[in-house]
């Protein structure tokens, strides 16, 4: 059976401003959702909100993942439950290595499940790594270098996706993974989100382009505009915005208000 993240009627501030303002939004397991609109208005805000930043403050609306409500849980608790968010702004750490950083972050999970859990063997995290890296074909050397740092930007945007990989979370949101991209490093990632894309996982994918769009193909696509989700559809409504800017889709929306008058 397919599990739902249900976002309802969502308001959020940073620093007292008001970003969200009333964001609707359902995203099940098998399903893939693009989240669209220009810069600035609140697409990564939502995304912060959803993995639990510490600087976004919740006033309004639910966030419903198997029978919680995440906004009442910390960010740790919100992942192992199966929630994961792949950053626009990768932080790098120094002195843990890529491998280090999955294996802690594995045994976490598994120990969150079963607290008898003694973790993975190394053998087996060795192979499931060595898997994870040739899918998104990545020198296994990476897995000894320190998480994130002096990694180009394709190669921190691969290191994202390897989490994904080898995290199995149930819904992923992907905040920007396509920028700082070049056309190859977007095919590999893109390719490996693909791969890992299928009923027992959900993803919404945040771009303010439509380019990603023609690699990983949605099934469902939303425009935020000012903090809300303003119009909703399917690929065709990517293709519109490629064609007409979000300009359009501002003229709709004035147009709506008009009639309304
Ligand atoms: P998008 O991802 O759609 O480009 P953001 O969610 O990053 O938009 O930003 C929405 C608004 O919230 C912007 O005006 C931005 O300046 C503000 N904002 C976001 N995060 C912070 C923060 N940590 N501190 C202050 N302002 C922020
Ligand atoms: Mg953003």
């Amino acid at each position: 059976m397919a599990l739902a993240l249900e976002i309802r009627g969502l308001h959020a501030s940073v620093e007292g401003k008001e970003i969200l303002k009333g964001v609707d939004l359902t995203v099940k397991t098998g399903e893939i959702h693009a989240l669209m609109g220009p810069n600035g208005t609140g697409k990564s805000t939502l995304a912060n909100v959803l993995m639990g930043h510490p600087s976004y403050q919740v006033s309004a609306g639910e966030i419903l993942f198997k029978g919680k409500n995440l906004v009442e849980l910390a960010p740790d608790e919100r992942s192992r439950l199966g929630l994961f968010m792949a950053f626009q702004y990768p932080v790098s750490i120094s002195g843990l290595s890529v491998a280090n950083f999955l294996r802690t972050a594995i045994n976490s999970r598994r120990k969150a499940a079963d607290p008898e859990d003694k973790g993975i063997g190394v053998p087996e995290f060795r192979r499931v790594l060595k898997e994870k890296m040739d899918m998104l074909k990545m020198p296994h050397e990476f897995a000894g270098r320190y998480l994130n740092e002096g990694f180009s930007g394709g190669e921190k945007k691969r290191a994202e996706i390897l989490q994904l990989a080898t995290l199995e979370p149930e819904i992923a949101i992907l905040d920007e993974t396509d920028s700082g991209l070049d056309i190859d490093a977007l095919r590999v990632v893109s390719e490996g989100v693909n791969a890992l894309a299928g009923p027992k996982l959900g993803i919404l994918i945040i771009t303010h382009y439509q380019r990603i769009l023609n690699y990983i193909k949605p099934h469902f696509v939303h425009v935020m505009l000012d903090g809300r989700i303003v119009e909703s559809g399917g690929p065709d409504l990517a293709e519109h915005l490629e064609e007409r800017g979000y300009g359009w889709v501002r003229e709709m929306q004035e147009e709506k208000a008009a009639e309304v008058l």
